[in-house]
């Protein structure tokens, strides 16, 4: 027998494994397991080359728990290791300037048994002390039990075994008992192992018979040793990636599409990628694309590798060549990496390309569940923009879909304003904007409907992408944003109808009369829009509603977000409701407005004269001064005040100024609760 200390150079190998690695115990499945791996595949080399001319037998790798023993044991019938080959490669570990590293990796488990090829040890994050029973495939070899108990001290000896291979029995530590659970290991298994290229039996499957579950004979293989992403394409049908994508992310719908991955030069890389039909936000987030080593479980978080957009599909990519032994944010200057994420983009903007050009039809049957995506893909990747603004689609108010060069075109000669701006008119909801797009429609403009998640980021880089300079600008406007003619100002305004005072007097009766709406604010405006036009209507700034669409989207711009929603209520002085209510206006008040006019006029002559002089002296007013201009500016507020109530009273006593009010409220669905009631009560009363 052998006795001997494990070669650690700088440092005991055990408490750093125990605390280092804490975070990421389960690993230890994994590696025990990928060790058994190599030993069956490199017995099957031996074979082929002719090194190893025996049958191969059963080459299943079993796992099983003893509950009495209190052990977990990987079995394989690998090569096997001689006891000098134990020696070598479990005893000697080179472990040189280690204190570093780990400080630095402490948090990568990954990292650290990559560096030091700490796979096996592993088992002693989880166990209190492991066998190695191994028997190797070479002629005339003796069977070895090597064991340790966690000290750096080990023994070997000799024993008996009657297969080739190795076992490795963990003896579970008292505080790790969970990895004792049949659930556990399953749920570690089809975690880490599930795709593994040699079959891994868990125990036997079982059946229920006469209430009570039984084994039966047949091994309880827990793996798929030949998964579609190591396949050729070509000997694929749809139903098996649909089949596989059902396995991998039960409960989802049919995914749109998938893309096969399959790189050998410059780098390894399979993998097969799947956009999947997204319900809702909670869905983007529950699940990811998992990323494999040799068919290898490692990770589900690869952020950095991929573009963060494709980050959103789901499916499988494996590579050799992914660093794993190093941090996460080393990840991103690699360039092997880089090249993989270019790759990837690539090939995703690619696969879009041909079937946005084999099968337009089918593209755009697809496009609303897949716009999220390319759009995620334009506002996150800047070089996504080539090639994902060739298979961008608009969508129009009536179903219609169109390339945005196509759309372009479309709407040249009718939408581009005085000012040579090409006008994209937008609407955000089909059926609250209703009347809009019907008025838009009207004089022959085409309405786009973007009622996506990302849509209104997406407006503002279509606006800059989307101009050619200084020759062709572009700007979006949604269809509520102004009046129907002044959306796309074509000529010179109409002439007014009503003169200044006219129009301040008309809108602040309208204004007195406006219901109180939480958040909601209005200013009221009266425009000329043609006798044909409705009497009344409200509009919602464009710059004010998309920064505050922005503001929720992003963080920093709260204040924003605080504002209240400003509205403008415009009166068409054409319509003969509201012309007919202006004279009305003037009759009714001239007698009462007539003096306080004049009185405002004297004022407001003081108040400039006073202004006047202040601007010129700054605080060296004369105190006397500065009080007449105080008392002045109440005086004026006063009038204005007793001005208004006199527009007020006007109004109040006219149900027909409520009405339009309401009729253009209602028009929003913004009319509701009380003032909805009081609407209702009065048509009722009409009739
Ligand atoms: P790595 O696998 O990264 O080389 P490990 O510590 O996991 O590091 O294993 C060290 C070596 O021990 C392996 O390279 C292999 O030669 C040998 N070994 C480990 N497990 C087995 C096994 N089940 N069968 C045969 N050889 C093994």
């Amino acid at each position: 027998m052998q006795k001997g200390n494990i070669g650690v150079t700088t440092e005991n190998i055990f408490p750093v494994i125990k605390k280092f690695l804490y975070s990421d115990h389960e690993i230890f499945l994994r590696e025990i397991i990928s060790n058994a791996v190599d030993a069956t595949q490199k017995m099957k080399t031996l074979q082929s080359q002719g090194e190893f001319t025996d049958d191969l037998g059963d080459l299943t790798i079993r796992v099983s728990l003893d509950a009495k023993k209190k052990t977990l044991t990987v079995s394989d019938r690998g090569i096997g290791m001689t006891a000098e080959e134990i020696d070598k490669y479990i005893n000697q570990i080179a472990f040189s300037g280690a204190t570093d590293f780990l400080e630095k990796f402490k948090d990568n488990a990954n990292a650290i048994i990559g560096h030091f090829g700490l796979g096996f040890y592993s088992a002693f994050m989880v166990s209190k002390k492991v066998e190695i029973i191994s028997l190797s495939y070479k002629a005339g070899s003796k069977a070895v039990k090597w064991t340790c108990d966690g000290t750096p001290e080990y023994k070997m000896e000799e024993c008996k075994k009657a297969d080739r291979g190795t076992d490795i029995v963990m003896h579970i530590d008292d505080e790790c008992k969970e990895y004792l659970e049949k659930y556990k290991i399953e749920q570690l298994l089809k975690k880490y192992c599930r795709f593994l290229p040699v079959s891994i039996a868990f125990g036997k499957k079982t059946e229920w018979k006469d209430g009570k579950e039984v084994e039966t004979d047949e091994d309880n293989i827990i793996n798929d040793t030949d998964p579609i992403w190591r396949r050729k394409p070509a000997d694929l049908k749809d139903e098996d990636y649909q089949k596989f994508y059902r396995a991998l992310y039960p409960g989802y719908e049919e995914p749109l599409f998938w893309i096969h991955l399959n790189v050998d030069y410059p780098f390894n890389l399979t993998g097969v990628l799947f956009f999947p039909k997204i319900k809702n936000d909670l869905d983007l987030r529950r699940n990811k694309i998992q990323l494999y080593c040799n068919q290898v479980f490692v990770t589900d978080s690869v952020e950095n590798i991929v573009p963060d957009f494709l980050t959103l599909l789901h499916g499988v990519i494996d590579s050799p060549d992914i660093p794993l032994n190093v941090s996460r944010s080393y990840l991103q200057s690699d360039a092997n990496v880089k090249k993989i994420s270019k790759y990837i983009t690539k090939k995703v903007s690619d696969r879009l390309e041909s079937i946005f050009k084999e099968d337009r039809k089918a593209y755009e049957q697809k496009w609303d569940d897949l716009k999220l995506f390319i759009h995620y893909g334009l506002l996150s990747e800047p070089d996504f923009w080539e090639k994902g603004s060739k298979v961008t689609l608009l969508k129009d108010t009536d179903g219609k879909y169109f390339t945005l060069d196509e759309y372009k075109t479309l709407i040249r000669d009718n939408q581009t304003d005085k000012n040579k701006t090409l006008v994209y008119l937008y609407a955000t909801d089909a059926t609250q904007q209703y009347t809009y797009i019907q008025n838009a429609k009207e004089k022959g403009y085409s309405v786009l409907l973007m009622d996506g998640q990302l849509d209104i980021p997406l407006v503002g880089m279509l606006e800059s992408k989307l101009g050619d300079g200084d020759k062709e600008r572009v700007r979006f406007s949604r269809v509520d944003s102004d009046t129907v003619s002044r959306l796309i100002p074509k000529e010179e305004d109409a002439q007014e109808v009503l003169d200044a005072d006219e129009s301040a007097n008309l809108s602040s009766s309208f204004k007195s009369q406006i219901p109180k709406i939480d958040k909601a604010e209005f200013m009221v405006e009266v425009q000329p829009l043609g006798a044909d036009e409705a009497p009344a209507v409200i509009t919602q700034s464009e710059y004010m509603r998309r920064m505050k669409e922005m503001s929720k989207l992003q963080s920093g711009m709260s204040f924003y977000g605080e504002m209240p929603d400003m509205y403008t209520l415009i009166l068409n002085s054409d319509h003969p409701a509201v012309s007919k209510l202006n004279a009305e206006l003037k009759t009714q008040t001239a007698e009462a407005i007539k003096p306080i006019e004049a009185e405002l006029k004297g004022l407001r002559a003081r108040q400039a004269a006073l202004r006047d002089e202040q601007s010129k002296e700054g605080d060296k007013l004369p105190e006397q001064q500065k009080k007449d201009l105080e008392q002045t500016n109440a005086d004026i507020k006063a009038q204005e005040d007793k001005k208004e109530t006199v527009l007020a009273d006007f109004a109040k006593g006219q149900d027909k100024v409520r009405h339009l009010i309401d009729l253009a409220l209602l028009q929003n669905g913004m009319l509701r609760g009380e003032a909805l009631n009081n609407f209702v009560r009065r048509s009722v009363q009409m009739l």
